[in-house]
């Protein structure tokens, strides 16, 4: 089984975006803001956008069961106020979970999160207990820039987070550190704000002693960990500057990477560099990267071909960053997929 644990509700009906378009108007002027109900988006519309985009790049390219969360850029959360947040957060999150009815063989939820520049991350733990006690959700995303680019919020090694984690250890789910749009023109949101998050997350967990606080808590660093893999040598060198532990056991039992990296030689330095058993596999697929890589002809968030071509693993390493790990982070999947005897 070939499990993608991240993929993103990128093809939503156009109805959405025209809902939130009216919710962002009706920020400024509230005798415009839609109600939840005006928002309509049959079932045959969730099926069409997924049947033609990601089920069908699925079946061709021959991954099973993609881990599927609301788009990423569209959570923006520094829109508006906790309430605008809370109310995008359900109406997404309720179409994953539909989208998993319809085709509970081949997606399985993961929650944005209703954060708010300034607020509690308290806030968001009654929308995280929905999705995954109501929707059978198996993670979250969680922001750590919900400023969209300002960096307002502590560092993920902050109490301030530590309702979010006791709670995400309590149901034993992870959280993939995902930020959303970049509102600050220095940081390009795909090519340079995702990739500052992920690395960002890294170091913050580096600096601190949070797993010695939550042993159990699992994060998730999309986008093949940002620079984190590539410049392993000096992350290594500072975390011996500040007497940490080494990494492996300062990091490597809470920290995964995903394989979102759009290239072959990306893939052979993750695989080379970080022990296989911190390696998920993932496309983002459909996500920021779409287009034919005219050096190779194959679409670059066809991830699964670079895992394949790797000199740097076997068939059982392949097998354990295909299924085995995501398994493992993500507890409640596995006991999913035990149920239905998979
Ligand atoms: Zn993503």
């Amino acid at each position: 089984m070939i499990i993608d644990c991240h993929g993103h509700y990128t093809t939503a009906p156009k109805a959405l975006e025209q809902w939130r378009n009216r919710q962002i108007a009706g920020i400024a002027d509230p005798v415009l803001m839609p109600a939840v109900s005006e928002l309509k988006i049959s079932d045959d519309e969730l099926r069409e956008s997924i049947e033609s985009n990601q089920l069908r790049l699925m079946k061709e390219r021959g991954s099973d069961l993609t881990i599927f969360s609301p788009r990423a850029s569209f959570m923006a959360h520094h829109i508006g106020d906790f309430n605008v947040s809370s109310t995008w957060a359900a109406i997404c999150n309720e179409l994953c979970h539909r989208v998993a009815q319809l085709f509970p063989e081949h997606f399985v939820g993961a929650a944005m999160l209703p954060q708010s520049p300034g607020v509690d991350p308290r806030t968001s733990i009654a929308e995280m207990e929905k999705c995954v006690r109501e929707y059978g959700f198996v993670g979250i995303n969680l922001n750590p820039d919900p400023s969209g680019g300002h960096w307002t919020s502590p560092p993920l090694s902050d109490r301030h987070w530590y309702p979010v984690y006791e709670k995400m250890v309590e149901y034993d789910i992870p959280a993939m550190i995902h930020v959303s749009t970049s509102c600050n023109a220095c940081f390009h949101t795909t090519g340079a704000h995702y990739l500052n998050a992920d690395t960002t997350a890294f170091m913050q967990c580096l600096t601190s002693d949070l797993f010695q606080d939550f042993p159990t808590l699992k994060f998730l660093i999309p986008h093949g960990g940002g620079a984190v893999p590539y410049h392993w040598g000096r992350f290594r060198g500072l975390a011996q500057e500040m007497k940490k532990p080494l990494l492996k056991d300062h990091l490597l039992n809470n920290i995964f990477f995903d394989t979102c990296v759009y290239h072959q030689p990306g893939i052979d330095l993750l695989s080379k560099v970080i022990p296989v058993d911190n390696i998920l596999f993932a496309s983002e697929m459909i996500g920021a990267v779409r287009g034919i890589d005219p050096e190779t002809g194959h679409y670059y968030d066809d991830t699964r071909r670079y895992i394949e071509n790797t000199p740097y693993l076997n068939a059982e390493t392949r097998q354990q960053i295909f299924e085995g790990n995501a398994r493992r982070v993500f507890p409640r999947l596995d006991a999913a997929l035990k149920q239905k005897g998979l």
